[in-house]
């Protein structure tokens, strides 16, 4: 998808911290942390959001859900995370292809 950030990141158009990437998604660190770990997983497929996905991206966030579960000593998460999707406007979504915030390294405040 033209002139979407996080598929340049993909095509290594642009830069990133790549912390993990398998045939269905990436993880990277965000360029502008809100804790002391945020990364982004972000499926190799563009959906611009979650009204927009297909049962295969769903497929594929189920894997990513599983996935962080798996990683998230290695990840440095053991004490725990917060997963965020930002769906459009009102959550302030500012890229347009969906991604996972992983949020943790440090006691958040609670929701
Ligand atoms: P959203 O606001 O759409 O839920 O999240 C987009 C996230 O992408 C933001 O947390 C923002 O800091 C991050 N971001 C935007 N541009 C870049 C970039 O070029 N590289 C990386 N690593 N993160 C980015
Ligand atoms: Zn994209």
């Amino acid at each position: 998808m033209e002139d979407c950030i996080f598929c340049k990141i993909k095509l290594g158009e642009l830069s990133s911290t790549k912390l993990y990437e398998d045939g269905d998604f990436m993880i990277i660190k965000d360029i502008n942390p809100v804790a002391k770990i945020h990364l982004i997983a972000i499926p190799n497929e563009h959906y611009s959001g979650l009204d927009m996905q297909t049962e295969e991206g769903a497929i594929v966030l189920g894997k990513i859900l599983h996935k962080i579960g798996t990683l998230s000593d290695e990840l440095g998460l053991s004490n725990g995370y917060r997963l965020v999707i930002n769906q459009g406007k009102d959550a302030g979504q500012t890229v347009q292809h969906l991604h996972i915030h992983i949020i943790g390294g440090e006691q958040l405040h609670n929701l």
